[in-house]
């Protein structure tokens, strides 16, 4: 944003507006904390706000200051569709491209509700009139705290926000492990430690209460499910949706499963692939100059960030790995840089 665009955003935020806030499909600890952490900002300024998602998140999050509010449009389409169509402001956050959120995308392109992206996600689409777009940034959360430093709203900061922003860049930056932290990350943490932010419960919150079934199914992953090909620097899981059933799955119960494979020394490029609703959703992490950004928009549909990303495939899981596995060796010397 320029200069005189923050001028023309602080106009339109003076005054109460109807404002709509949608994040992307399958939220995460930063989708739903820059979520309602822009949330817990904007009704402070006496706006009428309703956060929205296009389905459902982990229960991991459920504590997160103003969830009781969100409305999920894969339950709720209509009060949803209603909601965005009367915006006068809609936040677009933690996504690039109106696909990201599925069928609820059509609704805020045809909405005349002025659209406001803020992300840190690669080759963002042109569809938001202001954007507060990063790729340095670690996480859409810090980029929340800084639309709130440009509207000059630093003492808004409370309590609700800075543990929903913490939240955020806790879990988009590996607990503070992954190159996109920063001196200006740790920077922001003690501003929203000093705002109230309550770091250790957060930790727990969010990484301390699984069931016994997510960790059976994380050992059972780890010993019956990966696959290593040394040669190729490479490891993946895949789960169907029989062994899910088994374990009985619940929504967040295998995020993270991914880095386990990417623990491994010598791996540069762990994937994992998971069945759910008849589609394979996969996941791919790297370590260093393999991107896998590039690598998910190429073959699988999807995008992300250079070292974490994300796509799809609607071939069978068979037919699926069976794919993946012979991309490998297309990649061999990519994968045995640095
Ligand atoms: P995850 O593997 O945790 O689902 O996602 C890793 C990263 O890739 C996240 O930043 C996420 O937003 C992005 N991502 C995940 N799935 C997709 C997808 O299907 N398409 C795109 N464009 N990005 C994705
Ligand atoms: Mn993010």
């Amino acid at each position: 944003m320029n200069a005189k665009q923050i001028k023309e955003v602080k106009a339109l935020l003076n005054k109460p507006k109807n404002i709509v806030i949608v994040t992307h499909w399958s939220p995460d600890g930063d989708a739903m904390g820059s979520s309602l952490g822009l949330y817990n900002y904007l009704i402070q300024l006496k706006h009428k706000v309703s956060v929205i998602t296009p389905n459902d998140y982990p229960s991991f999050l459920f504590w997160l200051p103003g969830n009781k509010k969100v409305i999920d449009f894969s339950k709720k389409p209509k009060p949803a569709k209603t909601l965005v169509a009367k915006a006068d402001i809609i936040f677009c956050l933690d996504f690039n491209s109106l696909k990201r959120i599925d069928k609820l995308g059509d609704e805020v392109e045809k909405s005349e509700g002025i659209k406001f992206m803020i992300d840190h996600h690669l080759q963002p689409e042109g569809f938001a009139k202001y954007m507060l777009h990063s790729v340095k940034a670690c996480s859409t959360c810090e980029l929340i705290f800084e639309l709130i430093q440009l509207m000059g709203h630093k003492k808004l900061m409370n309590k609700a926000i800075g543990n929903c922003l913490y939240t955020g860049i806790m879990t988009d930056t590996g607990s503070f492990r992954f190159p996109s932290t920063t001196a200006k990350t740790h920077k922001i943490i003690a501003s929203l430690i000093e705002a109230g932010a309550e770091n250790a419960d957060i930790h727990n919150r969010i990484y301390d209460g699984n069931t016994e079934n997510k960790i059976k199914l994380l050992g059972f992953s780890l010993s019956e499910k990966l696959k290593v090909f040394k040669e190729y620097k490479t490891a993946y899981f895949s789960l169907t949706q029989a062994e899910l059933d088994h374990y009985k799955y619940q929504k967040g119960d295998t995020e993270g499963v991914v880095n386990y494979a990417l623990s491994i020394e010598g791996i540069r490029f762990a994937a994992f692939f998971v069945e759910r609703d008849g589609i394979i959703k996969a996941s791919f992490r790297s370590q260093g100059s393999f991107d896998v950004n590039v690598f998910a928009r190429k073959h699988f549909s999807g995008g992300g960030h250079a070292n974490a990303a994300g796509g799809m495939s609607e071939l069978s899981m068979d037919k699926t790995l069976q794919k993946f596995e012979e991309l490998l060796p297309t990649y061999k010397s990519a994968l045995n840089k640095k």
